[in-house]
């Protein structure tokens, strides 16, 4: 298979590692990676931003299409900006996550996406990292990764990288918006997180992204990447 065509697919619930992993795989194989998520956390920032309720599917919609999303790694981490502005650290505050969660449910939000992330993937080697990859945006991937943890470990993990950036939450609180956000993105009738049934499913619980992304690594190369 060409290196134009080959689509690594990665989902998996909230704080699973799936971007670290995502980008290490990313740089080995010389790949570009699609951080979806950073999509649906830009609705959520450009709606909060002009007063429009997390609801108004339509809105939403209309609002998506005057935004240019830019995904960029620079100094070593994810740039993401949107008409130009960088909203990198914008878009990871804990009302941000809640509010693309909800965004996320929203059939009009979704295919509003969609083909723009369509788009990415053809542009050539691609891994993209997300809730619904594996099963409706690349359902071709070559590779497709489910990549979960135990819901303690990613509290933990969360919680750290929140403190990080100055924003404290005890990792008790951190666990109850990972649960909600788990559940409304697992039961939403559009586009729902689960494991497609041709998914390598990966447990990442103490397991370091560099372990994670030489297995991933090894199973795409099998796979002809
Ligand atoms: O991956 P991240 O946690 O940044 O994603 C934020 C939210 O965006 C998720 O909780 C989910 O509701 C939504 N999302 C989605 N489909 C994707 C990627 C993210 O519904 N492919």
């Amino acid at each position: 298979m060409p290196a134009e065509a080959f689509a690594i697919a990665i989902d998996g619930p909230a704080s699973s590692g799936k971007g670290t992993v995502a980008r290490l795989v990313a740089e080995r194989l010389g790949f570009s990676y699609v951080d979806t998520g950073a999509m649906y956390r830009c609705v959520a920032l450009a709606a909060a931003r002009l007063d429009l309720p997390w609801s108004e599917g339509p809105a939403l919609a209309a609002l998506i299409q005057t935004l240019r999303f830019e995904l960029r790694f620079e100094g070593g981490r994810l740039a993401v900006r949107v008409n130009g502005e960088d909203v990198s650290e914008a878009i990871r505050a804990e009302t941000i996550s809640l509010g693309a969660s909800a965004v996320a449910t929203l059939p009009e939000v979704r295919t509003a996406l969609l083909e723009g992330q369509r788009a990415l993937a053809r542009r050539g080697g691609v891994v993209m990292d997300g809730r619904d990859i594996g099963t409706v945006v690349l359902p071709d991937a070559a590779l497709k990764v489910y990549l979960d943890a135990d819901v303690d470990e990613r509290a933990r993990r969360r919680q750290a990288e929140l403190a990080a950036k100055g924003q404290a939450l005890t990792v008790e609180a951190v666990r109850e918006d990972l649960r909600a956000r788990d559940a409304q993105d697992m039961q939403r009738a559009t586009a729902p997180l689960r494991r497609a049934e041709d998914a390598v499913f990966l447990d990442s619980t103490g397991r370091s992204p560099a372990q994670l992304a030489e297995e991933i690594v090894r199973l795409a190369q099998a796979r002809g990447a």
